[in-house]
């Protein structure tokens, strides 16, 4: 399979790497938002946050985690941004699951989606279309 990360687990693409374990490596994005931006992946291919096991995620998030303090901490920067990008119309560039980690400073930049407004009809038939998604994986969640 053609992919850029898995190139760069396997070492066959170079990456600025400032993290790695057996599982997990994490490397510099080549077009950052800000100095630091850094990209979190799992060794093994997933195409997406759907896809990933949810053990590997949760791993794979507490790692995230002790990066984004690293990074911040290395930056001195205000505070981050963890972001993934899932799908085309999200943004997604590469489709091997990642999180993005993305030094923020004070007025750097601004960066909030636009925002739409429901009318009152409109708030409950939309939590009702996810409450019955929802309910079809109850079992899975509690369980
Ligand atoms: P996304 O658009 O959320 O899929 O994120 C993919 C990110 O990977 C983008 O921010 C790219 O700049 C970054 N990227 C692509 N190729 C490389 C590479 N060879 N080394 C480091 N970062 C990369
Ligand atoms: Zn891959």
């Amino acid at each position: 399979m053609d992919c850029i990360f898995c190139d760069i687990a396997s070492k066959t693409a170079e990456a600025e790497i400032v993290f790695e374990n057996d599982k997990y490596i994490a490397f510099l994005d080549i077009n950052p938002i800000n100095y630091g931006h850094t990209v979190v992946i799992p060794k093994t291919h997933y195409d997406n946050f759907l896809t990933i096991p949810s053990e590997e995620l949760a791993e794979l998030t507490k790692i995230t985690q002790y990066l984004a303090g690293a990074v911040k901490r290395a930056l001195k920067a205000d505070g981050f941004n963890i972001v993934s990008n899932n799908g085309l119309s999200a943004g997604q560039s590469v489709f091997h699951f990642h999180y993005h980690i993305i030094p923020r400073y004070e007025n750097d930049f601004f960066m909030k989606p636009r925002t739409l407004e429901y009318n009152d009809m409109e708030i409950p038939s939309y939590a009702e279309k996810i409450k019955e998604a929802v309910s079809k994986y109850e079992g899975l969640l509690n369980g």
